[in-house]
């Protein structure tokens, strides 16, 4: 038996949501209320994200993908994390509700990620529509449109599951982590909850080899 690390990428890889930042940047004023929506729970994220990125016009690809690799902080130490999984031989997967055209470029410099679970966004209309790759599966009802669950489902045979995560979107992948690491939001709302976690600020306080046995 080993493990498998479910990493989160907005908010967690990088330092800000990446969503975010692209809607405040491209579509402002018409984003808002959406956003505002979704973080406070009154819609579902595959309902309100789908509808943020019809905001987009899909003749910004280009721009958002510059502004995402230029624009984006991210958190430090992150390779280090990826070479010390390498090393114990732990696979690690990036699960995100975002979509691959800004991820996948932002994660090229890195090495070590076994594989990228996002969305793609069909460009050939005006602007731009989602595909949902990863809906839930029947064990979910969260209408979660990336359902981390369901995908953590498929990867983890006996292994047992470190989450890494920063916000409601991960609260799912906390209920079915065995070790479960946690920065901003999703700190708070574990210890709310009185869910066992780690909290990091970077991805140096991260210490695998100090939690897995
Ligand atoms: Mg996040
Ligand atoms: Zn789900």
């Amino acid at each position: 038996m080993g493990y498998i690390i479910a990493c989160d990428f907005d908010g967690t890889v990088t330092a800000t949501d990446t969503i975010v930042a692209i809607i405040k940047k491209f579509a402002p004023i018409e984003g808002r209320p959406i956003t505002d929506q979704i973080l406070r729970q009154e819609i579902s994220i595959q309902h309100g994200v789908t509808e943020l990125f019809r905001l987009l016009p899909s003749e910004k690809k280009e721009d958002i993908i510059q502004f995402a690799l230029e624009e984006v902080k991210l958190r430090p130490g992150f390779q280090k994390l990826l070479d010390e999984a390498q090393t114990l031989n732990i696979p690690f997967y990036i699960i995100s509700g975002g979509m691959h055209f800004f991820i996948d470029p932002i994660l090229e410099k890195f090495n070590g990620i076994k594989q990228v679970f996002a969305n793609t966004v069909d460009f050939s209309g005006d602007y731009m529509e989602v595909i949902w790759n990863h809906p839930c599966d029947n064990l979910c009802t969260g209408d979660c449109g990336t359902c981390k669950p369901s995908i953590v489902r498929q990867l983890v045979d006996d292994n047992k599951v470190i989450s890494i995560g920063d916000s409601i979107t991960d609260l799912k992948l906390l209920g079915i982590a065995d070790i479960a690491f946690t920065t901003s939001k999703l700190t708070q709302f574990a210890q709310e909850k009185g869910i066992a976690h780690h909290h990091f600020e970077t991805f140096d306080d991260i210490k695998l080899s100090e939690v897995i046995k």
